[in-house]
């Protein structure tokens, strides 16, 4: 069995053998840059090292020995040579990085002679001891098992004894002392001394690695990223050099772009005279290395051409680490640079235009998710340092503000309206009566509610940060506090709230600006030609539409018209018709409504220029629209110059047990079937007044909540009639469809039959999942976390659809439904049309469209791309090995 190769034997493509590390070493070895030579021991030996009992096979030590040979013959360097030793680094590298899990140790091959020999060689007699001080720490925590604050604590007593302020100040008397205190270490925790053969080091080292692949933090992280533990890691033995050998020598850390903006440019830092880690430990300032054009330009030159030609080998942004000894340039590492959101898309838009890379290829590069924080604020870096999370809940909205709490709508509003501030909502839980509140407050925090909860919801689709159920909040409305595990807030105190994370700081944190970005545009439209699902957005306004259309979605899936009814002239006419007794006392307040819906509809529809908008008639229950606590019930008893008491009878009326379940929906049009009449003469209305412009709209009438087809043939009729009749009375016609939301588990199991009288479905699956499961999704928030916590969840599935149970009703509605109309069109408008996960199942399920609110039309533009390629790609495989069976 072959267990080892040098970096000439490798190459890039061999990551499953060799490990990241050590592909590219070889890679780079074989692209002719220098590399400090070695080899590598691959991950099959790794596995052989657990076979036999965690110790290294006869043939697998037969093969070091030999390959240590080669390496000393090949370099003119040995272990214990009186004039030139050889030192050596043993690093590990797993074919998935697995940051900070395994260590790497330097300098192995040092003792007490040869670290003579290395100071008498060098000349520089401080330079061997502080290496040789390293090892002993290194080798004494990798190997050993001593805490480094062991070692640590020795050399933190001299610095003091002696006033120092930093390890610089360390003589080399000094670190010969450190070297025998070091030692005395061994001997005290171990009670045997540090193995001087540079053999026995080497082995050590190596079984230490392979050990530290099955260490607990290894196997937590390999189970929390899904990383088989069978892959075992690589190790690399590395002729070691030495960037702390004098003036002229250096460590240092490069990008190949700015992982920050994505810039073209060398983005780098180093260190002169230091060694391994000293650039990210801190322990000087390091310089920028475009200082190194200045200093040392050859090197300069020669480490910029060699950064160009990675980016052309790996054909993306590499993260590099070299050493300079002695004036002259090393390549330690390279791999794909981490980078922001902001970057990753520049750079992926970059190398198309660069030649680098395909735009199938950009567009599986960027995480959908991702570029969501490019467009929203978020808080300044170096300020959010400064302050403490002093709560944390769920990140429902993300984005990042600053402002003043208020714990009613009524108060932020005024505080708002009247004093110009910057306000914050926080309160227990948000309903619609506080929508006033929540469109103007920069930030909402909830103590109740899930990521479906109204609060989110309604955030999200603002695209307004908000963090809700955060569990220590308490909020005194009598009072006006609110506490947060021991921090009390008054009214109008500042408060910061982050919801991409869902943590809440007091005071002021400065955010950034939410930049418009043109490479992030380029990209979306790249992803548009490549994806089959349309991206509607869920949009309530003219605003919320135009935000929508900046972000290029194809059209409206999704109108909710009772987000119309809550501005305060219309709340007051919707009242009026509640309580209205009869037919007659309903007719002049929905004929007020009617004048007012059609305006929202004329906007909508004046902003579409062509793009296809679903309106979807009324859907909560009524009782939502009425006041509920006496103090209002007074006011709004006033306000319609009605008796308080005959207000209160009505909202107890209206009051249901289950209003989830309730009279809602177009149950609500089976008993007032004037709502739904005037809401269909405006829809209608709108649309009609734009034919006179010489502007066609086909209108997308959309029914919710229905169960079955007798329900939606029955709805339809009216509002099939009434369209006719409207027709009649204007003398003009148009095309549109009458559609039905699928939210009902009945809907989808007798989809054939209702969609012989729907011209199209929509999947409104937050009641979906809700009925499905039977989870009230305003309740959800208090066992939720616990199930996902057992795992008896996998994830929330009003988040993410629950493929198993909800995606099987949605499959079979899908059928169903094409099976009596193949040509159907379906979309999903609920929360989960923007998930990039459930949009991956619902281009395999072959639903025509999604529908999300408009901050997250970007990222399921995204993630449709993604879900097309790879099914194309999946597609194309299977075509390509058919033929062969
Ligand atoms: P990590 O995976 O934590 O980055 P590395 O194996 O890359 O660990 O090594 C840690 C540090 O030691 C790096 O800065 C690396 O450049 C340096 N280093 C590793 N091997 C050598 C060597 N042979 N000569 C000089 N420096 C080395
Ligand atoms: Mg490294
Ligand atoms: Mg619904």
């Amino acid at each position: 069995m072959k267990y080892i190769y040098t970096f000439e034997e490798g190459n890039k493509n061999m990551r499953r053998l060799l490990g990241g590390k050590g592909a590219n070493l070889a890679q780079m070895t074989n692209l002719g840059f220098p590399v400090p030579s070695g080899f590598t021991i691959s991950t099959e030996a790794c596995n052989a090292f657990y076979k036999n009992h965690n110790q290294l096979n006869d043939d697998n030590l037969d093969q070091i020995k030999e390959a240590l040979d080669q390496l000393s013959q090949k370099v003119g360097k040995r272990f214990d040579s009186p004039s030139a030793p050889l030192l050596v680094s043993v690093r590990s590298g797993a074919a998935i990085s697995m940051p900070g899990m395994m260590d790497t140790i330097l300098n192995i091959g040092l003792n007490d002679q040869t670290v003579a020999v290395l100071a008498k060689i060098t000349a520089n007699e401080r330079f061997a001891y502080d290496s040789y001080r390293r090892l002993l720490a290194m080798f004494g925590n990798v190997v050993e098992g001593i805490s480094e604050a062991t070692f640590d604590m020795v050399i933190e007593n001299l610095k003091q004894q002696n006033h120092y302020q930093s390890d610089l100040d360390l003589t080399t008397d000094d670190l010969k002392q450190i070297v025998s205190e070091f030692k005395k270490i061994y001997m005290n925790e171990l009670h045997r001394e540090f193995p001087q053969d540079p053999t026995e080091q080497l082995l050590a080292a190596i079984n230490s690695v392979f050990e530290s692949w099955n260490n607990h933090r290894a196997k937590i992280y390999r189970r929390e990223n899904n990383i088989p533990s069978f892959l075992g890691t690589a190790v690399n033995v590395q002729m070691m050099v030495f960037g702390n050998a004098g003036k002229d020598s250096g460590t240092g850390v490069a990008f190949t772009r700015d992982p920050a903006t994505g810039e073209k440019q060398l983005f780098g830092e180093y260190l002169l005279n230091a060694q391994g880690e000293d650039v990210v430990a801190g322990i000087r300032t390091p310089q920028p290395i475009s200082t190194l054009k200045e200093t040392m330009p050859h090197l300069y030159e020669q480490f910029v051409a060699i950064a160009a030609k990675l980016e052309f080998y790996y054909r993306d942004m590499q993260d590099l680490e070299f050493t300079i000894e002695n004036g002259k340039l090393y390549m330690l590492q390279a791999r794909d640079g981490k980078r922001t959101p902001t970057a990753a898309v520049k750079i992926a838009v970059d190398m198309v235009d660069e030649g680098l890379v395909s735009r199938q290829e950009a567009l599986m590069r960027i995480k959908p998710e991702s570029v969501q924080a490019i467009l929203y604020p978020e808080f300044d870096e170096q300020e959010l340092a400064k302050n403490d999370i002093v709560a944390s809940g769920l990140p429902a909205s993300p984005g990042a503000a600053t402002g003043r709490v208020y714990f009613t709508a009524e108060a932020a509003k005024a505080a708002h309206d009247e004093k110009h501030q910057a306000v914050i909502l926080v309160r227990q839980d948000t309903s619609p009566e506080d929508i006033e509140g929540m469109v103007v407050s920069e930030a909402i925090v909830t103590s109740r509610g899930g990521m479906t909860s109204h609060a989110a919801v309604v955030a999200r689709g603002m695209g307004t940060p908000a963090t809700v159920g955060v569990n220590h909040l308490q909020v005194d409305y009598q009072h006006k506090t609110a506490s947060f595990s021991g921090h009390q807030l008054h009214e109008g105190d500042w408060l910061s709230v982050d919801g991409t994370q869902g943590n809440i700081y007091i005071g002021q944190i400065k955010t950034t600006d939410m930049a418009v970005n043109e490479n992030l545009s380029t990209l979306l439209g790249w992803a548009k030609q490549e994806s089959r699902l349309g991206v509607y957005a869920n949009a309530d306004t003219p605003a919320d539409f135009s935000q929508a259309l900046k972000f290029d979605a194809d059209g409206i899936g999704l109108a909710r018209t009772e987000h119309m009814f809550f501005k305060p002239e219309r709340l007051l006419e919707m009242r009026r018709l509640i309580i209205a007794e009869n037919a007659e006392a309903r007719k002049l307040p929905l004929k007020r409504l009617l004048d007012m819906q059609q305006g929202d509809f004329y906007g909508l529809y004046k902003l579409s220029e062509g793009r296809s908008v679903t309106i979807r008639l009324l859907d909560p229950p009524l009782h939502e629209f009425l006041p509920h606590d006496e103090k209002e019930i007074h006011e709004v008893a006033a306000q319609l110059d009605i008796e308080p008491a005959y207000l209160a009878q009505r909202v107890d009326a209206l009051k249901e047990l289950n209003p989830m379940l309730g009279h809602r929906g177009d149950r609500l049009a089976v008993t007032f079937p004037d709502i739904y009449q005037m809401q269909v003469r405006a829809i209608i209305g709108a649309a009609l007044q734009l034919l006179d412009e010489n502007v066609i709209i086909e209108p997308h009438i959309m029914i919710p909540l229905t169960g079955s087809k007798a329900e939606m043939s029955w709805v339809r009729e009216l509002v099939v009639k009434q369209i006719e009749q409207l027709f009649d009375e204007r003398n003009a016609r148009l095309q549109y469809t009458v559609g039905t939301m699928m939210e009902m588990p009945r809907a989808c199991l007798t989809a054939d039959k209702v969609a012989e009288v729907s011209d199209f479905f929509s999947f409104g699956t937050n009641d979906l999942t809700q009925l499905t499961f039977g989870f009230s999704r305003d309740d959800v928030g208090s066992f939720m976390p616990e199930y996902i916590k057992q795992g008896i969840l996998p994830a929330d599935p009003f988040q993410t659809v629950d493929v198993e149970g909800v995606g099987q009703l949605m499959k079979m509605a899908v059928e169903k439904g094409r099976f009596t109309k193949p040509r159907l069109p379906i979309g999903v408008c609920g929360e989960i049309g923007g998930d990039p996960k459930s949009i991956e199942f619902f281009e395999q399920l072959d639903v025509s469209y999604v529908s999300c609110s408009p901050f997250r039309v970007p990222v399921a533009r995204l993630a449709a791309a993604q879900a097309h390629l790879r099914n194309k790609r999946a597609v194309s495989q299977s075509v390509s090995v058919n033929p062969v069976r």
